[in-house]
């Protein structure tokens, strides 16, 4: 039987739901920022790896300071175009 995934903030369930995690350094002046290559980190710390910002700053750092003051900003990836707004 299937694991449940869709509701634990794990690495594997912001994948298969499609997120991307931007990450920003809050050093200053650093202030580096990148989107998290998810997979790389998945295949290194497997789909069981907790995702929320709590766990995420215990196994990151910025790849340029080496702060691990950082903060996260958690995006669907909704490919979708947003058209005028019309009429009511
Ligand atoms: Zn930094």
């Amino acid at each position: 039987m299937a694991k449940d995934t869709s509701s634990n903030g794990t690495l594997g369930a912001l994948i298969e739901h499609g997120y991307g995690v931007h990450a920003y350094c809050e050093a200053r002046p650093c202030r580096h920022h990148a989107e998290l290559d998810l997979k790389a980190l998945l295949t290194k710390f497997g789909p069981d790896q907790p995702s929320l910002h709590y766990d995420l700053i215990k196994i990151l750092h910025c790849s340029k300071c080496e702060s691990q003051n950082l903060s996260f900003r958690y995006s669907p990836k909704v490919e979708q175009k947003i058209g005028p707004i019309g009429p009511l």
